[in-house]
């Protein structure tokens, strides 16, 4: 009397004839659930004693010490700043995951999300970056806006952080006959064509030392992923060596919203 669930495909083996073939994924769902709510209450947990931590660090820096102390005492900060980054990005995927953004979508300014982001990207970015945003004002789409943004920055700031020689950083958010599209293009290191398909599984980098460095938490690509499939999307790649990448995304037409539907 359990309900079982299904993954159901359709065959034409013969002119007129068509296949259904079900395959019973119930034990499989049940197993993505587990590890889903293992992630999420892990997560939960670090978070109090980690705050702790972080309190009793800062307390100490400010506290009369000796000097020798700086050093390590900033570095302990600045690791539980990270662990914090990486359990908030955990807890993000959890609740994406679990579907708790399939509330009501709403009306998301897109070019006012970029126009603020531009500002964040001006404060990452190094002196030998140059931003360029190329908005259409127009253009506002169905969706989920927290979510989307996380999407937004993720992408731009990669962008800044593997592009480390500097080089342009084009953003670019324009609609055409197949749809709305978001792009960030950069000048950086490039990503070799075997990594590309394996960019989005958490934790996955190119270059595991690098990557710690610039502050990511390993989970950026994770999140676009999953928020831009609640969007009818999926994350696109290309990119050379030694000379760039084009990260971007595309949205269907009758997601956009047009100003009197409001
Ligand atoms: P991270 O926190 O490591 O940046 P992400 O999920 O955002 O995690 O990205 C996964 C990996 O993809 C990165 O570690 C990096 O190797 C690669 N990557 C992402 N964006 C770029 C980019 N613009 N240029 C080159 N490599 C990139």
């Amino acid at each position: 009397d359990q309900s079982r669930i299904f993954e159901c495909k359709i065959i034409e083996y013969f002119e007129n004839h068509k296949l259904l073939i079900a395959t019973d994924i119930t034990e499989l769902y049940q197993l993505a659930q587990i590890r889903r709510d293992f992630v999420a209450n892990a997560s939960h947990e670090l978070r109090t004693p980690l705050t702790v931590l972080h309190g009793y660090l800062e307390l100490m820096q400010e506290m009369p010490h000796d000097d020798h102390w700086n050093m390590p005492l900033e570095h302990m900060h600045n690791q539980t700043l990270r662990m914090r980054a990486i359990i908030e990005d955990l807890l993000t995927l959890s609740s994406i995951e679990a579907d708790s953004i399939t509330a009501e979508q709403e009306l998301v300014d897109v070019p006012e999300i970029l126009k603020h982001l531009k500002i964040e990207a001006g404060q990452l970015k190094s002196d030998r970056h140059s931003l360029y945003f190329d908005i259409d004002n127009a253009i506002r789409i169905k969706g989920f806006t927290e979510p989307l943004k996380s999407v937004f920055m993720n992408l731009i700031s990669n962008a800044i952080r593997y592009s480390p020689d500097g080089g342009k950083i084009r953003a670019r958010w324009y609609a055409d006959a197949q749809g709305v599209h978001f792009s960030v293009s950069d000048e950086g290191l490039g990503i070799a064509p075997e990594h590309i398909p394996r960019l989005t599984e958490r934790f996955y980098r190119v270059d595991k030392d690098r990557s710690r460095t610039t502050g990511g938490t390993g989970l950026g690509l994770a999140i676009v992923k999953h928020v831009l499939e609640k969007h009818e999307s999926h994350l696109e790649v290309s990119s050379v060596i030694g000379k760039g990448s084009v990260f971007g995304c595309s949205f269907p037409i009758h997601r956009i919203v047009i100003e009197d539907e409001e």
